[in-house]
């Protein structure tokens, strides 16, 4: 599950699960992007990870891994899945991401080698209708997931006007973001 999770919100981990569910998935990983090349991220990538980890911690099958975040320089996914098949020499990978994201996916940095790696999966808002790029067949799909009418986008600019955003994101990211006056414009 690749994203930015500036910061990640309920939406995110409902995504995650429908696609746990609909591919039979033994394992969850969100892996917080380092150096995005297309975009800054408004917070950094320490605050980003541990809020994943605060988001992901009671469900045993969703982990956090600091691939992105660890490896210097821009973040690409051909080097994210390098990096979690040569972990994990066993697994089937799935990369899971915003829709929005992988229908870009033909800029990507050795995009004809990363069908070689996973089966993407873009999850999509709910009426968000996508033209995905041609892929290798089973190798990408897409799944409306209701709950990412919730964005990142629009949570910082909740927290930033001073509006709640309890039950869009996890209570305990709720309490790090006000604990860490996160998203108030001034950090
Ligand atoms: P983004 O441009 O910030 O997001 C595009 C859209 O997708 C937004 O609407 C976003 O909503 C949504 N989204 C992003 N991640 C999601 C997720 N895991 N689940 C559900 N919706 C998600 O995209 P990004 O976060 O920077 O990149 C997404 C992934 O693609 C990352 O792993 C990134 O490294 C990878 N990527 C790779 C390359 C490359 O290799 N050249 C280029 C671009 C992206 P929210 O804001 O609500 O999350």
């Amino acid at each position: 599950m690749g994203g930015t999770f500036d910061p990640i919100h309920n939406g995110h981990l409902v995504a995650a699960s429908e696609v746990a569910d609909a591919f039979a998935l033994d394992e969850v990983i969100f892996v917080p992007t380092g150096e995005p090349w297309h975009k800054k991220p408004v917070m950094s990538a320490e605050h980003r990870y541990l809020m994943a980890v605060i988001a992901t911690a009671a469900n045993p099958r969703f982990t956090v891994s600091r691939v992105d975040i660890d490896r210097p320089g821009t973040t690409y996914t051909i080097d994210t899945l390098t990096q979690l098949s040569s972990e994990r020499p066993d697994a089937d990978l799935f990369f899971i991401s915003g829709a929005d994201a992988i229908a870009q996916i033909v800029a990507w940095k050795d995009y004809a080698k990363l069908w070689t790696l996973a089966t993407f999966i873009g999850v999509t808002r709910p009426g968000h209708k996508l033209q995905l790029p041609e892929a290798p067949e089973a190798s990408m799909s897409l799944l409306e997931v209701p709950a990412l009418a919730i964005s990142s986008s629009d949570v910082r600019d909740r927290i930033s006007a001073g509006k709640p955003v309890w039950y869009l994101v996890p209570d305990g990211v709720v309490q790090y973001i006000g604990k860490h006056k996160l998203y108030r414009g001034e950090n």
